[in-house]
């Protein structure tokens, strides 16, 4: 349930409807929007009449939120949620690109990875160093020396760093390297990272299972929003299928459907999704026409040199083509992909 108070309610009269709500055993999510303060109650007690709310003074109505998430859902926060990483913005009208190689795997390979993608007009340099592998025989990353290696490629061509952080303990020492945390589809429902990452406040992009329904993706976000992080960023990347021809396959209809649940923003991985560089473009623009709000890619100096990946991996020039289609998708629908 979610209470919105009068866009005149006075400080004393929200604290007075939130003293009452705490007194009948709820916690309390509050959320100052432009017009209205909003507080989320959080909790099952049965057989409190809670529509008596409502008559508090300076309270607008109560609205009953029929999701099993709250704080993610559209009715607990009707604008979109904008995200800001200095002047980058990701929500709202804005549609971000992310790119990079699967793994790190040298400084030449970062560096020329960023310088490219700087001049394309990218903003997020992507990059794993701790690999979440199918095989344990597979590449796993190379850790530490990894995140050094990406940040120090990020600095030198002026591109923010999304990586991915596969287990509670490295949580701080992530942090030190990246902009945005990733939690990879592996960890969807890893709830004890979840819960230590709304503890941060930097932004983490959470990956939907690639077995989970919607409501699981928006119920793992709820983990890190309830815990205290409301910089929470979506990511459709494909889910499994009874259809083997693409190694997932692209739910587009979670776009829309994340938009009418959610506040948040969603971006689309047309990389994983497909597993096929030759899709990874048109997945690209079907995206941004579904209402996307950013693409996060996976392209490499040397695709069929690439350590992790290959498959989907994209040249720069595909890369710098698949933007410009995208750039003119966006424009019919009224917005823009920031670049310099
Ligand atoms: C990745 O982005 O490199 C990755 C491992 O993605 P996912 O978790 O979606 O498989
Ligand atoms: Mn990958």
């Amino acid at each position: 349930m979610i209470i919105v108070m009068k866009p005149d309610a006075t400080d004393k009269l929200i604290s007075k409807v939130k003293e009452r709500v705490l007194k009948d055993g709820f916690k309390i999510h509050e959320s100052r929007g432009v017009k209205h303060t909003i507080i989320g109650v959080i909790g099952d007690k049965q057989g409190l009449d809670t529509r008596l709310y409502g008559l508090l003074e300076g309270v607008y109505r109560v609205v009953r939120v029929s999701t099993p998430y709250k704080i993610a859902s559209r009715s607990f926060k009707k604008e979109n949620t904008v995200i800001e990483i200095d002047d980058i913005k990701i929500g709202g009208d804005n549609i971000v690109m992310m790119a990079g190689p699967c793994t790190i795997e040298d400084q030449d390979q970062m560096n020329e990875s960023a310088s490219n993608l700087k001049r394309i007009g990218c903003h997020l340099l992507r990059g794993g160093a701790f690999k979440p592998r199918t095989s344990p025989y597979s590449f796993q990353g190379h850790g530490e020396s990894g995140l050094k290696i990406i940040k120090s490629a990020g600095e030198k061509y002026g591109l923010k760093i999304i990586t991915e952080v596969t287990e509670v303990s490295q949580i701080p020492l992530v942090s030190e390297y990246t902009d945005i945390f990733q939690i990879g589809t592996r960890n969807m429902q890893n709830f004890a990272m979840l819960s230590q990452l709304g503890k941060v406040q930097k932004p983490v992009l959470l990956k939907r299972g690639m077995s989970a329904t919607i409501d699981d993706l928006l119920l793992s976000a709820e983990y890190i929003l309830s815990s205290g992080n409301q910089n929470v960023i979506l990511c459709e990347r494909g889910i499994r299928t009874f259809e083997p021809y693409t190694r997932n396959t692209l739910d587009i209809s979670a776009i829309p459907a994340i938009k009418s649940l959610s506040h948040l923003p969603i971006i689309v991985d047309p990389s994983h999704s497909s597993g096929r560089r030759e899709f990874v473009s048109p997945l690209s623009r079907a995206a941004i026409a579904a209402g996307a709000d950013g693409i996060l890619v996976e392209v490499h100096p040397d695709p069929d040199n690439s350590v992790c990946d290959a498959e989907q991996a994209i040249t720069f020039g595909h890369y710098t083509e698949l933007l410009s289609e995208c750039r003119k998708i966006a424009e019919t629908l009224n917005r823009t992909i920031i670049t310099d």
